[in-house]
C-alpha cells in the first residue's frame, strides 16, 4: 500500500502553520485514540500514522525535507521499519496539544511505550563527504570510527574485578545532597559520586572506572539518493553504550558534505551545467551531445541561438523523492576561436564584411535585452 501524504493524514494543506498542524494533529488523535476505539486494530493504525505525520510536520526541519523530497527524505529519521512510538518526540508537549484531556485520556499511563527518557548512552556525529555521483544514485557507506563499548573484565560497571560499584555515602545513593547556607536549603549534584549514586575505590584498570572503552568500529549503511548538503542520516543505537549498560543506547548522526563537482552545480534537486558551443554551432544550429547524471543527451541548438541561452532538460536532475527528479539546466556560452589558420581568418574577414549590416541593426535594437538568459525547454 502507497504511503499517504503526511498533509492528508493531518487533513492540513501544505501551507500550513504549525499551530494549524498541531490544532489538526489532535483532532485526529483524540478521533482515533485505541481507548475511544477499543478493539478496533483500524483506528490503532491510524492514531500512529497521525502520530508518524505529525512527527515530521510538527518539525520544521524535517518538514521541509518532506516538502522537498516526500518520504524519501525523512525516512532515515525513523528506524529501518519505519516509524515507532519510540521515535516520537513529542511526548512531552501531550498536555499542550491536549490540554487537560490528556492524563484522564490516557490514565495517566504513558502510551508511548516508555518513549526515550532515562539514561542514554552519547550520541556520536561525523561528517561523510559525498561525490554528486553517489548523491544522485545512493550509496553504500562504509565508515570506520572510534567509539566508546562497555568494557569487558568490568562489564560496563567501572569496578575492579572481584569489587562493586558501592552506595555513595555521602548521598546515600540519591545522587543529590542539601546544602544550608544561612536560612537557605538548597538540593544539589552529589559532588562525590557526580550525581551516578554510586562510587567505586577500585577502579577497573581497563577503563578506568569509566565503564567504557575506545574501540575501532567499522559500519556499512545505505544512503539513499537525492541527499543533500547538511542533511543527516540518524542511524539509531550506532552511538555510544548507556551508562554501566542501563538504558538505550546513543545513536550515530551522519552529516553529509557535498563535494563540488568539475561540471555541475547543484540547486537542491537542480542541476546546473555551462555548455561550450562555437559560433558556427549557434549561428548555423547543431546537434550537441551534452552530459547529464543520466548519461548523454542530444540537444538541438537552433539557428540562431545566443550565447547563454539556457535549455531545460526535464527531469534530468536529482532525485526529488517518490519517484520525481529536478531538471538539468544546460547555458550555451559561446566560445571565441583563440587561434585562426589562414583560411579560417580569410573566411571570418569575408562574414564579418558580409555582416556589417546585421552587427549594426543588431546594435541598434535593444541588444541587452536580447542577451538576457532565455530558458528553451527541451523535449526528449
Ligand atoms: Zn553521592
Ligand atoms: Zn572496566
Amino acid at each position: 500500500m502507497a504511503k499517504r501524504d503526511y498533509y492528508e493524514v493531518l487533513g492540513v494543506e501544505r501551507t500550513a502553520t504549525q499551530e494549524e498542524i498541531k490544532k489538526s494533529y489532535r483532532k485526529v488523535a483524540l478521533k482515533f485514540h485505541p481507548d475511544r476505539n477499543p478493539g478496533n486494530p483500524e483506528a490503532e493504525e491510524s492514531f500512529k500514522e497521525a502520530a508518524e505525520a505529525y512527527e515530521v510536520l510538527g518539525d520544521q526541519e524535517k518538514r521541509a525535507r518532506y516538502d522537498r523530497y516526500g518520504h524519501e527524505g525523512v525516512k532515515t529519521a525513523f528506524g529501518s521499519g519505519g516509524f515507532q512510538w519510540s521515535d516520537f518526540h513529542h511526548a512531552s508537549e501531550m498536555e499542550d496539544i491536549f490540554g487537560g484531556l490528556f492524563s484522564a485520556f490516557f490514565g495517566g499511563a504513558n502510551p508511548f511505550g516508555g518513549g526515550r527518557g532515562g539514561p542514554r548512552g552519547r550520541d556520536i556525529r561525523m561528517r561523510y563527504p559525498l561525490t554528486l555521483e553517489e548523491a544522485f544514485s545512493g550509496t553504500k557507506a562504509k565508515v570506520s570510527f572510534e567509539r566508546r563499548e562497555v568494557c569487558s573484565p568490568c562489564a560496563g560497571s567501572g569496578a575492579a574485578a572481584g569489587s562493586k560499584p558501592e552506595r555513595c555515602p555521602r548521598c546515600g545513593g540519591s545522587g543529590t545532597v542539601r546544602l544550608s547556607r544561612g536560612f537557605f536549603s538548597v538540593q544539589t549534584t552529589c559532588d562525590q559520586c557526580g550525581g551516578a549514586g554510586t562510587i567505586i575505590s577500585r577502579p577497573c584498570p581497563d577503563c578506568r572506572g569509566e565503564g567504557l572503552v575506545p574501540r575501532k568500529v567499522e559500519l556499512t549503511f545505505d544512503i539513499p539518493g537525492g541527499v543533500d548538503d547538511g542533511m543527516s542520516l540518524r542511524l539509531r543505537g550506532e552511538g555510544e553504550p548507556a551508562p554501566q549498560g542501563r538504558g538505550e543506547r546513543g545513536d550515530l548522526y551522519v552529516n553529509f558534505q557535498m563535494r563540488e563537482h568539475d561540471l555541475y552545480t547543484r540547486e537542491g534537486p537542480h542541476i546546473h551545467l555551462d555548455l561550450p558551443v562555437s559560433i558556427t554551432q549557434c549561428a548555423l544550429g547543431a546537434e550537441v551531445r551534452v552530459p547529464t547524471l543520466h548519461g548523454e543527451q542530444i540537444v538541438n541548438v537552433p539557428t540562431g541561438t545566443q550565447s547563454h541561452t539556457v535549455f531545460r532538460l526535464r527531469g534530468k536532475g536529482m532525485p526529488a523523492g517518490n519517484g520525481a527528479f529536478g531538471d538539468q539546466f544546460v547555458r550555451a556560452i559561446v566560445v571565441t576561436p583563440r587561434k585562426l589558420n589562414d583560411r579560417q581568418r580569410e573566411l571570418l574577414l569575408a562574414l564579418a564584411e558580409e555582416s556589417q549590416e546585421d552587427y549594426h541593426s543588431c546594435r541598434k535594437k535593444s541588444f541587452f535585452e536580447k542577451l538576457k538568459d532565455t530558458i528553451v525547454d527541451v523535449v526528449s
